[in-house]
Formats: C-alpha cells, structure tokens, sequence
C-alpha cells in the first residue's frame, strides 16, 4: 500500500481537481476544464466538438455510476481512472457531465511480509483480514481508529457481524459474502455507521487469497479509505456544475459556492470577489458577509497592500492574513466594517486559463487559525469551480458580443438592435412615451462598391456609422442591420423630432467623406416609424420603418419619409397588382390605344402616340399612370416597352396594308429602358421584321433619361437617333429641364406638358413659358406637339404662338387601332 499521512490530503486534492468532461446529446464535447486538459493532454480547442468516446471510451448519454476507465492521453501514454457521468437538463436541452479521476498506481510488490506487516501498521487506511469463514483475525489501527468507538473488540466476530451490526450496512456484508464465494475482488464505495455515530464513506477494496496450488479459500483481505471528506467535496461539484449546464445565473452559482464551503467548514465565512478589466474588486457573491461589508469592499482597487483579497488578487498567490487589526496589508482599510467575531482572512487568487486573477475566494475566520488540510482540500476544488465558472461565464459574454455586434463598425448589429428595441418599447409603454425608428439608407452605395471597390466601401461605412453615432443622445442607440443600412432608435421622440433627427443626419451623412483621397459626396434615405402610431411591437415598426424608407427612394433620394397606414395599403396594393401586372405581360393581355396629333397649320394627321392599356379581370381598367409607374418599380418595364415598340411596327405594318396613311407612330420609352441599351437591338429588329422605314417610329422619352445618371442613357438615345429614328421629348417643361442637356441628347421633337394647357388661356406666366419653349425647339431646329389641348382657344392659340402640332380630347381620345381608319375618314370628310 502507498498511503501514508501525508498522502491523504493530496489524493483528496487530486479529486478535488477531478477532470470534468460536458457533452451534448449527440455525444460531442462541449466543455473540459483545466484538469481534463492536463489529464488528456489536449487544450480545450482540440477538445471541443470531438466525440466524447475519443476521450472516454464507452462513454455516451448514459448516466453511470463510477467505472474503470482506461485513458489514452494526447501522447499516447496511458493512465488508469475511473469514470462517472451525469445528466443535467436546462431549457428542454439535455447535457451529460463526465467526472474523470485517476486512479493510484497498482500496489508496490513488496519482498517480505515483514515489511507489509509494517505498512498495515502504519497506514491510515483501515485493513481488516478474515479467514476463510468470515472471521476477522487482524484489524489494524487506522481501520479500529475509523470505525471504533473505542470499546473492545469482541473475541471472534465475524465480518457479516461486524458490517451489520455496528457498521451498520448488511448490504456491504452480503457483498463480501458473495465475493468470498465466488472468490472474485469486490471494489465499492459505501458509507458506514462511524465511530462518533455519524455517516462515513468509505472506497472498500475486498480481495479473497486463495492457495496457490488448490485454489481453496484462505483469508479475505478488506481495505478501506475514508473519503467521507472527498464525497463531500463531490457533491459540491455536482452540484456546482449542474447549476453551470443549466446555465444558471453566475450570482447563483457564486452563492450556491460559498454557502456550500461554509457548510464543510464550519467556523469560516466565505466570500468570492471577482476582479475587474480596470483591476477593482466586486463582489460576486458574500452570502453570510453583511451588507455594510460588500458595499465597502466592491470598487476597491487591487494592490501590494489592499486588504487580503486585493493583495491576493494583485499578487496572484494566496493571502493569509492571521491578525486583520494588526496586519500591515489592511492598514488603509480600517475603517471596512469587519462583521464582529472575525479575526483571520486567507485569500486565494482564482486565475483563468491564460493566469489572469479572476476573482479570490476568501475565508474569514472567527477564532485565530490558519488553513487547515482539509480547508485547503475544500479550497482547491472551489477555487477549480469558481474559475470554471467565470470561463464559462465570460466565453458566454464574448459570444453574446461577438453575436451582437457588427464587426466592422462597431455598432449593433441587427439582433441587438431587436433587443434595444424590445427594451425601449417597454419603456415607452411605462412612461407612454413616443419612440422613433428611423431606418437610414445610403443611396446608390452599390455603385460606390462597384466603382471604388470594397475596401472604400468599408472606409464609408465606417465613416457614415461615425457621424451617426455623434449625432446622437445618450439612450438612443443606432446600428447596422446589414450592407448599407443603419437603424436608429430614438426614445421619447414625437414625431416633429424625429424629422428634426432625420433631417440632420441626412446633412451629415451628406457632409463630403475623404477615402482613398477621393472627396465622395453620399446622399441616404431615411424611413420613420413611430410608436405608437405605425406599430406597437418591434416587428411591426421594423417592417413600417423598412417601406417608409423605400418610399424615401421612390420620392427621390436623399429624403426623409414617415410610414402612415395609408402608405402600407399602398405598398401591398401594389405588389398584389404588380402579380397581376407580370401575368398580363405573359399572358400579352396588354393593348395599345392611338392617340391622333394633328398639325395645327393644316388639320393633317402628325403622326399617332401609342398608349398602353390594361383591362384586369379581378382590378378592372387599370390606368396606365398606375401600372407603368408599378412597372418601373418591378422590374416590368422593359418588357412592357419592347412589346410597345413590336405592336406598334405590326400596326404601322397591317394599316399601310389597310391604306390608313399614318405618317409616324410614337412610342413611349421609359428611362430604365435606356440603362441595358437592349432596346436599341429591339427597335431595328422590329423595324426589319415589319419592313419599315425608321421614320415610320418615333420614340417619346422624359426628361428622367437626362436626369439618371446612368453611363448607358445618352448612348442608347443615340443609338437609336443612329438607327433614323426620331426621339422625342416628353411631359417638356415640368421637370428640371436643362437646355444643356437637351441640347446633348439627339432630340427631334418637344412635346410641352399638359399642365400648361389648364392656365394657358389664363396665366401670362404659363404664355410665357409655352412661349419660349416653342422659340427654344424652332431655334435647335426641333418640332413642338403640344399635348391635353381640350378646347379650341388653347388650339388657336398654340398655332398662334407658332406650335407645330397638338394632340388632345378636342382632337381625339386615344382610340382603338381599329378606329383610326374611320376616325381618319370622318375628319377628311368633316
Ligand atoms: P404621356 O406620354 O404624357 O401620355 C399622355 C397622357 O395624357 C395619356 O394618358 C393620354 O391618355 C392623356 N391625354 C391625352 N390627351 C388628353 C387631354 O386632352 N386631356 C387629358 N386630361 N389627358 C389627355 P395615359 O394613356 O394614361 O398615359 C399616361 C402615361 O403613361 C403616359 O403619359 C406615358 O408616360 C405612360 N405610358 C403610357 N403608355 C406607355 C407605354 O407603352 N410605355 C411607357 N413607357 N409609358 C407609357
Ligand atoms: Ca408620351
Ligand atoms: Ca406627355
């Protein structure tokens, strides 16, 4: 046998720091502490996510008592243990916790039976030996020490008398009897009736000796370890880390750690101080302490001299200070009320993975002593917890961080923001105070990627978060959500406020930005939310926050928009009708109406525009100022426009056929069918299939194709002018017309809006404009259609004031292809 006095404390201490395995339930390691590291050779990377039969062979979602392990270690090397696991459940996910502890080298073969004889003597395990019918014919010290109340030992009793009678456990009694039968070695742990009457657990090892030669039952050797102390110690770890898979709160677990310890050893109180990033100390947990003492404590910066805590953590050993009143380490602490009655305080640094002094666990005694070995047994094992529970504790911080936070900004990311805003809506609903959501888009940003690259994005990004972050209170929280857009949530904010706030940081955001010694000018949209107007729950405010901020888009970018109720039908009615829209594209259920234009010099035809129509089975008569508007934002468009060209060329195509004299047909193009410049292709395709002349085409295009700044818009215009065909300019007059611009695109027509019709008669100023936009497109050689005429004054006026052509109700409602025939012949006629 190898124990001797000294060596009891330190294999207790070695269970103390039992290896600790966590794994789920699919048999994955999750966790191992330090002592599992050391065990298996292996750190807690290399660990994590292996199968758990990599480490414990056997091992899986079966609790189990202790069995024999065999360990192979990161080196190959091997080392005996034994093993037992425990299930734990937390939020309806269960974790497995494997305990792991080595066990001691097989026995020395000694050479003399003297020298056993002696060890039996000497040892402070307990060793019975029986004969071969249970008679007990040797008992040593140790084992009468522990089980003895000190009377004398009955002549010839027996084992079974002796488990069942004064050590109280006839089941151990049977289990002997059936090793000795069965001549096999019995290993168990049991707890039996101690000498002062109180409950002690014993390891009992029982070894049958049979004759060599005949195999004949001679003697029964039993031997017993007191590891009343070591259980104890264990059932303060289960206890510990099944609060830790639960993932119960640390203050909890802290607790639970000190009312626990105090609980082994009685006459001490015990404290746990954690230690701060700025090297303060806080309190965690000081379950019996009295208030007035925690409060005096938390803050205190750690130190060379800073009470026995502060010194312990500051030092990174252990403390003990026998006498606070005279103790030099507590001269600037004297006036820390210290609870009556204590005297002594031994402080022990509790150092995480990497050696960083986490917190100290500290016992304050009552009467004047030092740490006993069984205090410091109960210390290693705690001080091993507390430390596994702060790396849990702070693993799960870095993971809540790294979770909520958008890394290259710094600011919130958008589960945190969901977060904020479920608190703040609380809040709000407390103090029934308004809340702004204000979700912040930076235009055309994608084109900045593009263009610039993706670092220089990132360098804006970064930028554009600075400036928000700067421009806001304390308690309003801004984030990024993703790509380019930002959240902002502002508490107790109206709704002037917050267009007051979204109106600034659209100026800031506006504000030049230097990257890569480039002087970029950004421009974002803002959509607003308000609680409780456009929602009560975070969802809601989100998603009305998120249209409103489209709408902002739509209406031109760099603005502010509010959601209202009327807004979020508009959005859905849309998209239902965008659906129908794609179908009717399918499914060409598109028509087109001709609408005359008359020369006013003459009465003859101009030419005829084309106009789109669409009749719905379910939306009825849709006008074409609510579909093609959807069209652009759908992505139907171009679709549209390329049907408009090919059904115009086959019209053009059928009435020469017909001998319907049509000088031209004019077609309405969008901008965003000059981007792809595809139309182009289309249009001389068309032309070719139809067999017609380019002038027999005219397109109409807005000013919105000046105004997009996309690189394709002025080439396509002027590949189609390449083509012959003439373009004109639509709705002249209402935009933000820039002759310049005119000037540069390859223009043949003017047509002036029919806004100016309504005050033509009336307004000089609307005279004066119709005016100088005549003179404009006869001096740069251009025709001038002027559209919506609806009486003869504002007919006999344009022709007065030189205008080439009118088209208008007075003229014609757009009509039916079918009908310019006779419309033609009635007007010949008339
Ligand atoms: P627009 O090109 O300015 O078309 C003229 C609009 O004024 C037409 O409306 C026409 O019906 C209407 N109009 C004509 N004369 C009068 C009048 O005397 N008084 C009044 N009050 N209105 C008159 P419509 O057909 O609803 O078209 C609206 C807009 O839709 C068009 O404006 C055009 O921009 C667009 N559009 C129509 N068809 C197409 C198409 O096939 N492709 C594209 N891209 N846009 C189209
Ligand atoms: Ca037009
Ligand atoms: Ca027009």
């Amino acid at each position: 046998m190898d124990g001797n006095m000294a060596d009891r404390p330190a294999a207790a201490r070695a269970q103390g720091r039992e290896a600790v395995v966590f794994f789920d339930t699919n048999n994955l390691v999750t966790f191992i502490n330090t002592a599992a590291e050391r065990l298996w050779g292996l750190n807690e990377g290399e660990a994590i996510g292996r199968p758990v039969g990599d480490l414990i062979p056997g091992a899986g979602g079966q609790p189990s008592g202790e069995l024999p392990l065999s360990i192979t270690r990161h080196d190959g090397s091997r080392v005996e243990g034994l093993v037992s696991v425990t299930r734990a459940k937390h939020k309806r996910e269960t974790y497995y916790i494997a305990f792991v502890r080595p066990t001691l080298n097989p026995p020395v073969h000694t050479k003399s039976l003297a020298i056993l004889a002696a060890v039996a003597e000497k040892t402070d395990r307990g060793v019975l030996v029986a004969d071969a019918h249970g008679k007990v014919i040797y008992a040593n010290p140790a084992f009468r020490d522990m089980l003895d109340d000190g009377t004398e030992w009955p002549e010839s009793v027996t084992l079974a008398e002796l488990f069942c009678g004064r050590l109280g456990n006839a089941c151990f009694a049977d289990h002997i009897q059936d090793a000795m039968d069965r001549r096999i070695a019995l290993s168990e742990d049991v707890a039996l009736k101690g000498n002062t009457g109180m409950e002690v657990w014993v390891s009992a090892s029982v070894t049958p000796i049979m004759d060599r030669q005949t195999g004949v039952l001679e003697q029964v050797v039993a031997v017993v370890a007191d590891i009343t102390h070591t259980r104890l110690v264990e059932d303060l770890q289960r206890q510990v880390l099944g609060a830790l898979a639960a993932d119960a709160p640390m203050a909890d677990i802290m607790d639970i750690l000190c009312r626990k310890v105090q609980g082994l050893a009685p006459n001490a109180l015990c404290s746990i101080l954690g230690v701060t990033a700025d090297d303060r100390l806080t309190v965690l947990a000081a379950p019996s302490l009295p208030a007035e003492f925690s409060a005096a404590v938390e803050g205190l910066p750690i130190g060379p001299r800073s009470g026995s805590c502060g010194t312990a953590a500051f030092r990174g050993t252990p403390v003990l200070v026998e006498d606070i009143a005279t103790s030099p380490l507590w001269e600037d602490f004297r006036d820390i009320p210290i609870p009556p009655g204590i005297t002594g305080c031994w402080s022990i640094p509790v150092k995480l993975r990497g050696g960083k002094v986490a917190a100290t666990f500290a016992f304050y005694f009552q009467t004047a002593h030092g740490p006993t070995p069984w205090l410091e047994n109960v210390v290693a094992a705690c001080s091993d917890l507390c430390a596994l529970a702060l790396e849990r504790f702070e693993a799960k911080k870095r993971i809540e961080m790294l979770a909520n936070v958008d890394t290259l900004t710094g600011l919130a990311n958008r589960r945190q923001l969901h977060a904020v805003l479920e608190e703040l809506l609380v809040e709000a609903r407390t103090l029934e105070q308004p809340l702004a959501v204000l979700y912040l888009d930076i235009d055309h940003f994608k084109d900045v990627n593009e263009t610039l690259g993706h670092s220089t994005g990132d360098q804006l990004l970064v930028e554009v978060s600075r400036r928000l972050k700067a421009q806001l209170r304390t308690g309003d929280v801004v984030g990024r959500t993703g790509g380019d857009e930002f959240l902002v949530l502002v508490h107790d904010c109206t709704a002037e406020e917050a267009a007051r706030i979204a109106r600034r940081l659209l100026e800031y955001v506006a504000a030049p930005i230097t990257a890569q010694a480039l002087h970029l000018t950004m421009s974002a949209s803002v959509g607003i939310a308000l609680y409780p107007d456009h929602g009560t729950d975070a969802e809601t405010l989100l998603k009305h926050a998120d249209t409103a901020v489209h709408e902002a888009k739509r209406k031109g970018r760099g603005k502010f928009h509010f959601f209202t109720e009327e807004l979020n039908r508009r959005v859905l009615d849309r998209l239902v009708l965008s659906v129908a829209l794609r179908e009717a594209i399918q499914n060409r259920a598109l028509r087109l109406v001709y609408q005359p234009q008359v020369l006013l010099s003459s009465g003859a035809l101009h030419g005829v525009e084309a106009l789109a129509r669409w009749t719905d089975p379910i939306h009825g008569d849709v006008p074409a100022t609510r579909f093609i508007p959807l069209a652009e934002e759908y992505g139907l468009i171009e679709s549209i426009d390329e049907w408009a060209v090919e059904a115009s060329c086959q019209r053009i195509a059928t009435w020469r056929q017909e001998g319907v004299d049509v000088p031209h047909v004019s077609v309405n193009l969008s901008p965003l069918s000059f981007r792809s410049g595809d139309i182009v292709g289309f249009i001389s395709g068309a032309l070719r299939e139809y067999d017609l002349k380019p002038s027999d085409l005219r397109v109409e295009i807005t000013e919105r194709v000046m105004m997009d700044q996309h690189p394709n818009s002025f080439a396509t215009a002027r590949a189609i002018e390449a083509l012959g065909v003439r373009i004109a300019m639509d709705d002249f007059g209402t935009g933000y017309s820039s002759l310049s611009a005119l000037s540069r695109l390859p223009i043949a027509e003017l047509k002036i809006d029919r806004s100016f019709m309504l005050s033509i008669e009336q307004d000089q100023n609307a005279q004066a404009l119709a005016t100088a936009v005549i003179r404009i497109g006869h001096s740069l050689g251009m025709t001038v259609v002027a559209e919506g005429v609806e009486t003869q004054a504002q007919a006999d006026l344009l022709r007065f004031l030189g205008c080439h052509a009118a088209q208008g109700f007075l003229f014609a409602r757009p009509i039916e292809a079918a009908d310019i025939g006779s419309w033609l012949a009635a007007r010949r006629a008339g």
